[in-house]
């Protein structure tokens, strides 16, 4: 607002707060999880989720707008990456959530926080490490480091130098295939890490913060959901202090790939169960309401919707 004289414009800048993320949209699922669409104050959107569970409830929050992780199942990465997140708006998705749900500072509607919305968190690094120390101020939101998990496609360097940050936050790495080779197919980001070295990323962060990981593990029909793939997975995490975390695909329209059946993935679990591993399958939850990461900015950017 240029045309208002600059101490106008001062007392307003002081006076008044403009929050970093807006609620434009907000999507209901049956069971009665919601999805939020936040624009930013550069018109950008991107998109979260609200997850109620019987012990609280779990906000799913985006890091950067778009991806340039490229992995073939997600629909964040269609359009590549356009930017980072700024520490305060990874805050201010969970400040208006908090807000629109009739949390206060000392009741809060948000007890958990994942980042597993769009982008890759350690691709952002320095914005994220900044929002997970504001999140847990005692002045502020104040959610424990302990309720936050945070996801990534196995960026081992940046995993090892989140390890020495000092952060109880709890570690999940997006697996989705056994070796090099089937990762590769999927996750472009296989080219430059190794299984290998992913794996002995998580065992420093486990030595260095006693907390155990967690690997998420895409169930794809007739690419990552064979028995043979569940006997290597065994082989590769037995003994190590880790869950794995099965997700049945979310379909995305722009991709080929298909969800696993509900049976093969039973399958695949019982078959990880038996092989001695902890694992459990992950529950569907907001499938009627574009619950994948980017489904809803992407049908936002193809309609051209306005807010
Ligand atoms: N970049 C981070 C976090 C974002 S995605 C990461 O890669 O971990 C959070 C999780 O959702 C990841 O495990 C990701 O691989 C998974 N995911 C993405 N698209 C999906 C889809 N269509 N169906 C099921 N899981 C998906």
């Amino acid at each position: 607002m240029s045309a208002l004289p600059k101490s106008l414009r001062e007392e307003l800048e002081n006076r008044f707060y403009t929050p970093p993320c807006e609620i434009v949209q907000t999507l209901v699922s049956a069971d009665g999880t919601k999805k939020f669409l936040f624009r930013l104050q550069d018109g950008n959107v991107v998109e979260g989720v609200l997850m109620k569970y019987k012990y609280g409830n779990t906000q799913c929050v985006s890091t950067q707008v778009g991806c340039r992780m490229g992995c073939a199942f997600c629909a964040s990465g269609l359009n590549g990456l356009v930017r980072n997140l700024t520490a305060g708006e990874i805050l201010g998705q969970i400040a208006a959530v908090n807000a629109a749900e009739g949390g206060t500072a000392d009741a809060r509607a948000v007890t958990n926080v994942v980042l597993m919305g769009s982008g890759e968190p350690l691709d952002n690094y320095d914005n994220t490490v900044r929002f997970l120390k504001n999140l847990s101020e005692k002045g502020g939101l104040n959610i424990s480091l302990r309720n936050v998990s945070l996801s990534t496609c196995g960026l081992a360097d940046k995993i090892r130098r989140f390890a020495d940050e000092g952060l109880p936050v709890n570690l999940t790495v997006s697996l989705h295939a056994p070796d090099d080779e089937e990762r590769q197919k999927i996750m472009p980001v296989a080219k430059r890490f190794s299984v290998k070295e992913i794996l002995a990323a998580c065992d420093d962060y486990f030595s260095k913060t006693g907390r155990r990981y967690i690997f998420e593990y895409v169930l794809i029909a007739g690419e990552t959901d064979g028995k043979a793939s569940a006997d290597a997975l065994v082989s590769l995490l037995k003994g190590k202090p880790c869950h794995v975390n099965l997700i049945r695909l979310n379909e995305v329209k722009e991709r080929k790939l298909l969800a696993a059946t509900d049976k093969q993935a039973y399958a695949f679990l019982g078959r990880l169960e038996h092989g001695g591993l902890s694992a459990t399958l992950r529950r569907r939850m907001g499938a009627d309401i574009e619950g994948a990461c980017g489904q809803l900015r992407q049908k936002y950017i193809e309609n051209g919707e306005e807010f």
